[in-house]
Order: structure tokens, then C-alpha cells, then sequence
């Protein structure tokens, strides 16, 4: 049948649309328009796939337990070592106060001037192991609250796993189920494929690229339904064609009616 005549023929039947054969003659366009809603599903699962395979790899809240647990180890680390370190002082500082002590009661010392200085250096032995024993009370309660901190880092971490467990496990689950879905619409696609012309398969991708993926538009109130061009009477004819494809005079889309 020459292409012209079987243009007509499509007018016709859809022009009587209740004779029951309005589905016979497709425009050119209708395979490509099934085409593109299968790819849109198809990049949408591609994308949430996407999605959840970061959320799965890179999990801020995960990493900010962990980092937090970190800072907390090292905090109590170094409290622990000041405390050490002012109770060495602390304990040195007795030793030296004992040795004065048993220079001054020995009764070796005589001299009163002797004795005197004896005391004054206890008394100044003294006095600065008072400023140890509050540094050290300071100390203690620095590493007491470090530790505290670092309970509740390691309480927290544990937390954020186990809800994350949960929250994965679903993903994981949202995953597979993208995974079904992709196979399944991969197969939709090849369906339609197999009945579209190479060359309009050729113009359909590269129009989707260029076109952020809407190469086909339906012709709405008549209008591009993309742009928002007018179109003629004849274009929107030109449109149910079933031998070639019309395109938007404005966005060049393809043109598809129903
Ligand atoms: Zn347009």
C-alpha cells in the first residue's frame, strides 16, 4: 500500500473512531512515545539505584558517630595521661616534704638558722603541694567527665548502627526490587524497539540528549505540549502519520497525538 493512501486510511479510522478498527493504523510516532515512558521509568530507577547504593556506602550520620566516638577516645586519653602525669608531681613533691620533715625532727640540725630555713622550705613544700592536690582534683574530674563522654559516644554509635541496620536492610530491599523492575522494563523495552524504524530510534536518542530526555511531546490543546508552540492543522496531521515523523517547528521534538 502506497504511503500516502495508508495515511489516509489511518485518517479515517480515526475519524470514525467508534468503528472498532481506531487502533489498526498507529501513528510513527506512538512506538516512540511508549518508548520514551518506558525509558523515563527506566532512568528513574537507574537513578534512586544510584541513590541508595551512596546512602548505603556513605552514611553521614555513621560517619559523624564515629568521628564523634574518636574525638571522645582521645579526650579521655589525654585527660588520663595529665592525671598520671600531676600525680607523679604530686607524689614527688610528698618525698621531698618527708625528707625536710625528718632534716628538720632528726635532731642532726642544731643551727637555729639551719632550722628555721628547714622550715620555711617545708612550709613552701607545703604550700605548693596544696596547688598540686587542686590541680590534681581538677584532673580527676576532667577524666570522670571524658569518660562519661565517651559512654555516651559508644552508646550513640550503637545506636545509629542498629537503626541504620534497619533503615539499610529496607534499602537493600527497595534495591532489589529496582532491580526486578529494570529487568522487566528492559524487556518492555526491546518489545517496542524491535518495531520502530533504526533511523527514528537514531533521531529518538540523540533528540533525548539533547532535549534532557523528552525527544517525543504530545500535542496538547494544539500545542507542543514542551514548548508551547501552536501548532497547524496540517503539522498536527502530519503527526498521526504512520510512515514518518513530524517534528515541532520551534523545540524539534517529535510530534506525537492520540
Ligand atoms: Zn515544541
Amino acid at each position: 500500500m502506497p504511503a500516502r493512501s495508508f495515511i489516509k486510511a489511518g485518517f479515517l479510522f480515526r475519524s470514525n473512531p467508534r468503528n472498532g478498527q481506531y487502533n489498526k493504523v498507529m501513528g510513527a510516532s506512538f512506538g516512540l512515545f511508549r518508548l520514551q515512558q518506558v525509558d523515563r521509568q527506566i532512568d528513574q530507577a537507574q537513578a534512586r539505584t544510584a541513590e541508595i547504593q551512596q546512602t548505603l556506602e556513605n552514611s553521614e550520620e555513621l560517619l559523624a558517630a564515629k568521628n564523634q566516638l574518636e574525638l571522645a577516645q582521645a579526650g579521655k586519653s589525654q585527660a588520663e595521661r595529665a592525671l598520671r602525669e600531676i600525680e607523679v608531681q604530686a607524689k614527688g613533691q610528698q618525698i621531698k616534704i618527708e625528707q625536710s620533715e625528718s632534716s628538720l625532727y632528726g635532731g642532726k640540725v642544731r643551727n637555729p638558722k639551719e632550722l628555721q630555713d628547714l622550715q620555711n622550705e617545708v612550709a613552701a613544700l607545703k604550700r605548693h603541694q596544696s596547688t598540686l592536690e587542686e590541680r590534681q582534683l581538677e584532673a580527676m574530674l576532667k577524666a570522670e567527665t571524658q569518660q562519661t563522654a565517651l559512654q555516651a559516644a559508644e552508646v550513640n554509635l550503637s545506636h545509629v548502627q542498629s537503626r541504620l541496620g534497619d533503615q539499610h536492610s529496607q534499602l537493600i530491599e527497595e534495591q532489589n526490587t529496582l532491580a526486578r523492575n529494570l529487568e522487566r522494563l528492559q524487556v518492555e523495552r526491546r518489545s517496542i524497539v524491535v518495531d520502530i524504524a533504526k533511523q527514528s530510534l537514531e533521531m529518538y536518542e540523540s533528540l533525548r540528549q539533547q532535549r534532557r530526555g523528552v525527544a517525543v511531546v504530545e500535542i496538547l490543546d494544539n500545542a507542543c505540549s514542551a514548548c508551547g508552540t501552536t501548532l497547524t492543522a496540517a503539522l498536527q496531521q502530519a503527526a498521526r502519520s504512520a510512515s514518518q515523523l513530524a517534528r515541532c517547528p520551534s523545540c524539534n521534538r517529535i510530534l506525537y497525538a492520540r
